[in-house]
């Protein structure tokens, strides 16, 4: 992307062009095409002309790939950018997993709501691990009973898959409408990693996909240092426990991630308004 700009100056023209072309002065690179003149009472004078170009970042080269990729395919689509705060919607998209395609599809055609889900029902205990369709409701116990039980005493059990489940408290809670997984483990299999001390590795922040620093919110969030957990990025954190499994040191990083992200949703809003505003709280 580049634009010809003209301006009384070489830097004003500059920073028109990359106000233009949507990007900060840093993301921009220019060809000087003529200096301007400053003449004399404003006779003479000339407008300084420069070509300015936008640098190609890896965004831009996701954005082209996948651009590439769905043109090959034949399909009608486009790639967009969500910005860090925006949703899909912003941008006028929807994005879904197959699964609930597929029941909108249902829906559509048959006119039939959501009243199951297809589930994978895993775990070292269970007997026979399978995916099954279950009804809404149906209690997790049932679900299991249908794979041939237990082989051993559940020790915990997960709502959702092993990097992103969460506990469930007994077996009679039921299937919900977004249930995709049941996993059961035994005590060995359930049993928590005692943590170490952090051994400034890294491994957490490089694990990461969004290349956030954990460490950085963990530290923000212990000062109780709210500027320093906004620009950790923790916002952004998805839940997905890649750094808690790179970890070596088995710390608790998505725990205490999903603290510093409800610490900043309640309290930022706060210290975001007016004094005034505050003082009346
Ligand atoms: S849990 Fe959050 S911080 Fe950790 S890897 Fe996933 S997105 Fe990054
Ligand atoms: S991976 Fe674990 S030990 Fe390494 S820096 Fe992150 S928290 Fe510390």
């Amino acid at each position: 992307m580049e634009v010809i700009v003209s301006a009384k100056t070489v830097d004003e023209a500059v920073a028109l062009g990359a106000k233009q072309l949507g990007k900060l002065l840093s993301e921009v690179t220019y060809e000087v095409l003529e200096e301007g003149k400053k003449g004399f009472l404003g006779m003479m004078s000339k407008e300084a002309s420069v070509k300015v170009i936008a640098k190609e970042t890896i965004q831009d080269k996701i954005v082209d790939f996948l651009n590439s990729l769905v043109n090959d395919m034949g399909v009608q689509a486009s790639a967009k950018v969500v910005k860090i705060g925006e949703l899909p919607i912003d941008v006028g998209c929807v994005v879904s997993n197959s699964s609930t395609i597929a029941e909108i599809g249902k829906y559509l055609k048959t006119g039939m709501p959501l009243i199951e889900r297809c589930i994978t029902v895993d775990g070292n205990i269970v007997k026979e691990p399978k995916n099954v369709i279950a009804p809404i409701g149906t209690p997790l116990e049932d679900v299991f009973e249908f794979c041939g039980g237990f082989t051993d005493e559940p020790k915990k059990v997960l709502y959702g898959g092993p990097m992103m489940g969460i506990t469930v408290p007994y077996l009679t809670v039921p299937v919900l409408k977004n249930t995709n997984a049941i996993l059961a483990f035994s005590r060995n299999e359930a049993k928590v990693p005692k943590a170490t001390a952090c051994i400034k590795c890294n491994a957490c922040a490089n694990a990461c996909p969004f290349g956030i620093n954990p460490i950085v919110a963990a530290k923000a969030l212990k000062t109780e240092d709210l500027a320093g957990l906004e620009k950790s990025g923790i916002e952004l954190c998805m839940s997905c426990g890649c750094c808690s499994f790179a970890c070596p040191a088995k710390r608790p990083i998505v725990q205490n991630n999903k603290i510093a992200k409800e610490t900043l949703e309640v309290y930022a809003p706060i210290a975001h308004r007016p004094l005034w505003h505050r003082h009346r709280r």
